[in-house]
């Protein structure tokens, strides 16, 4: 086959397949009266928070909606502290920043680009809140030391788990691994809708009732405010089209899997290439298949000429992004998160991804290295 046009993500073979089924959904959606906050979101708060391990989910408009009022439940705001990482979404910062409290950065680990735990207790400070692990590319955060951390300072875990839905370590689904998590179902996302949406998933009931009157002005019966809230719901349609997609979800992953281990297989010695690392204990959903090669420019501009687009995630971390100035880090302070943003690059990878596109991937990379 030619190599002409291999998107690095795509959900249009899904549509066709699913087609039948997702007019129906939303006919039937359409044709029921109701179009907010019905049983389709009721139906999948509760499958998807069963799916996670959880006792609540509340549906949100979007994973940056989850992240914020997860943290407002929290009573998080100006003057208070959130751990976090600089290599992630812009989305995580956001969040932390609408509440107006200050995130602090720690580094990653060079293996796995997730937060580096060792360097957690550093970060800790008497304004320190909660700590917001971002289980990024699929894969969750050592969690039990972590937990234990946060246990032995009193601190809130916030999962963010928008690019992990499903993800486990140590036997455990992440959204089930802190005091509360925040999932996204944003297009592109393990778990993608077809537009945006989001849920915030805990086990704690109190929480729970909380996040469910923040996203509705904060009532909790029609026209009365208990306390000050927003307006951030998931709609009928798309939770029904995600409850839809959420039987599938363990298959696409099987498939996002089988695509990464021939990656990894077929790719291994290759150049300087440095494979993805899975951590102990723990599963990969496989959101990207990320590598890193010090020829990461060339290696993308080869790419591109044969018609494979390839993607950065991300190019520059958000501790030295302008929007993000005033946090006053400078160049140097996240020594291995920097070092990464030069060096990473991310493969096609979807579930509709097929086996002779893999191979052409493959293929095209082994002969960029092999070019002198
Ligand atoms: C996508 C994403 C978000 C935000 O989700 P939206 O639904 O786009 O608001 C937050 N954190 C991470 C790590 C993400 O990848």
């Amino acid at each position: 086959m030619s190599t002409a046009g291999i998107p690095v993500w795509t959900y249009r073979d899904e549509y066709e397949e699913d087609r039948t089924r997702m007019l129906e959904i939303v006919d039937r959606v359409f044709s029921s009266g109701r179009l907010i906050l019905g049983d389709e979101v009721k139906r999948f708060e509760e499958r998807f928070a069963a799916y996670c391990g959880a006792h609540h989910g509340i549906g949100v408009s979007s994973g940056t909606d989850a992240l914020f009022l997860a943290l407002k439940a929290l009573d998080i705001g100006p003057g208070d502290e959130v751990i976090t990482v600089a290599n992630t979404a812009v989305p995580t910062v956001a969040a932390v920043r609408a509440t107006g409290a200050k995130p602090v950065f720690v580094d990653v680990e060079e293996e796995t680009f997730l937060m580096d735990v060792r360097k957690l207790e550093q970060a800790i400070t008497a304004r320190t809140k909660a700590i917001l692990p971002v289980h990024l590319f699929g894969q969750s955060v050592d969690m039990e030391p972590l937990a234990a951390i946060a246990r032995q300072r009193k601190l809130f875990i916030l999962e963010d788990c928008a690019q992990a839905a499903g993800a486990a370590c140590a036997g455990k689904r992440v959204g089930s691994l802190g005091d509360v998590a925040a999932f996204s179902f944003y297009p592109t996302k393990v778990l993608g809708g077809y537009g945006d949406g989001g849920m915030v998933v805990t086990d704690d009931a109190e929480l729970a009732a909380r996040v469910k009157r923040l996203r509705f002005y904060g009532m909790e019966k029609a026209y009365y405010s208990r306390e000050e809230g927003y307006n951030s719901r998931l709609d009928e349609v798309h939770a029904a089209i995600l409850d839809f997609k959420l039987t599938a979800l363990d298959e696409k992953v099987a498939r996002r899997r089988g695509i990464a281990e021939r990656y990894s297989r077929e790719l291994a010695g290759v150049g300087d290439i440095v494979l993805p690392v899975t951590g102990r204990e723990r599963t990969h959903q496989f959101y990207t298949y990320t590598v890193r090669t010090r020829r990461r420019d060339k290696l993308m501009g080869y790419l591109i000429e044969r018609g494979i687009e390839t993607k950065i995630n991300y190019p520059v971390p958000v501790h030295l992004m302008s929007g993000y100035r005033f946090l006053g880090y400078q160049p140097g302070s996240l020594p291995v998160t920097e070092r990464l943003a030069g060096e990473i690059l991310s493969l096609p990878l979807f579930p509709g991804l097929s086996d002779d596109e893999a191979g052409a991937v493959i293929e095209a990379i082994r002969a960029c290295f092999a070019a002198p």
